[in-house]
């Protein structure tokens, strides 16, 4: 654990509440879909012969809501396909189904609170050989989990990060820009930021530049810009990144896509990162170096603020009229 507590992509403070099982996994509040069929946590079960379980073979997302309301919930989808397509991995149940499934799920989980869910595609069950043909149906697995929110905290004094030593994939390996389920080198650089006590971990690309962190995007401001490593750096196109842009033009900051390398992190005012259940980090210090002021920065606040109004504007429900 990090000083930070328990650091995951889908809950950032150890739960307090659920039954911990020998593992020590709080099985905590959860309700599970298993191709439609919607059950407990601790009664959800997929099968040992699924690809996903045995090559990492499948893709996710993760989503959350706000007025409980699934968030961008159509990013997420068209994202989650493009990421199946690139596996050549079919995803039968239509958008509507799969928003059907989410709501179903959901459903009773943190009651009036917000709710966070990971979906996973995977190439199914089937005989043990890399064979796409071997794996008939995949397995779509919902999982809803109330939402943790980011502790305020974190928010009023910042977070630190380490450049990990491992690298982000190649392109033409693991496509980061795939959200697959083989997670293992950001399992690895991760592993890397907890040992340090941070809370991410940084990683370049294969040409040395700045890519993004091992569950989050990264961005950086310099002299009241904000610029983030661009698509070709090799990321994963965050669905926050991307909102970030939208934001920055309602409060008339500009941010663009700059390659980053690690010398420039010496020279920023302000880094942050962003993700769907972390919305904006600042980050104060890289390993031992502090950045800009060592304090959290105006505009990374500033964006946030404008980010929280947009989110819940975006899901409230339509004045009947
Ligand atoms: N990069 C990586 C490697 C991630 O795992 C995530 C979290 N899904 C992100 C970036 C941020 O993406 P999003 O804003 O869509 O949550």
């Amino acid at each position: 654990m990090t000083p930070y507590g328990t650091v995951s992509e889908e809950s950032e403070t150890p739960e307090a509440s659920g039954d911990r099982s020998r593992s020590g996994f709080a099985t905590m509040e959860a309700t599970v879909n298993v191709n439609g069929v919607v059950t407990d946590g601790d009664q959800a079960v997929v099968s040992v012969f699924d690809h996903g379980f045995l090559y990492g073979d499948g893709v996710y997302e993760t989503l959350r809501t706000y007025n409980r309301q699934p968030f961008l919930l159509d990013r997420h989808l068209a994202r989650l396909r493009a990421s199946a397509d690139r596996l050549a991995l079919e995803v039968p149940p239509t958008d509507a189904d799969l928003e059907t499934r989410i709501r179903e799920t959901m459903r009773g989980v943190n009651p009036g609170g917000e709710v966070t869910v990971r979906m996973v595609v995977t190439r199914g069950v089937g005989e043990l050989n890399y064979d796409p043909a071997a794996c008939p149906q995949p397995t779509i697995v919902i999982i809803a989990r109330p939402h943790s929110q980011i502790p305020d905290t974190l928010l009023r004094d910042g977070i630190s990060v380490v450049v990990a030593s491992v690298l982000r994939n190649h392109p033409r390996s693991v496509d980061p820009s795939i959200k697959s389920n083989n997670l293992l080198n950001n399992v690895l650089a991760m592993h890397e930021a907890i040992r340090q006590g941070a809370y991410e971990a940084i990683l370049l690309n294969h040409r040395g530049e700045l890519a993004e962190c091992s569950q989050s995007n990264l961005f950086a401001v310099r002299d009241g810009v904000v610029v983030t490593p661009p698509l070709d750096a090799g990321l994963l196109e965050g669905v926050t990144r991307n909102f970030l842009f939208e934001v920055g033009v309602d409060i008339g900051v500009p941010v663009r896509e700059a390659v980053l390398r690690p010398a420039d992190l010496e020279q920023v005012d302000e880094l942050f990162i962003t993700s769907t259940t972390r919305e904006v980090i600042p980050v104060v210090r890289v390993g031992t170096r502090p950045v800009g002021s060592g304090r959290p920065g105006p505009i990374a606040s500033r964006l946030l603020t404008r980010f929280r109004d947009r989110a819940r504007t975006l899901t409230r429900a339509p004045v009947a009229g």
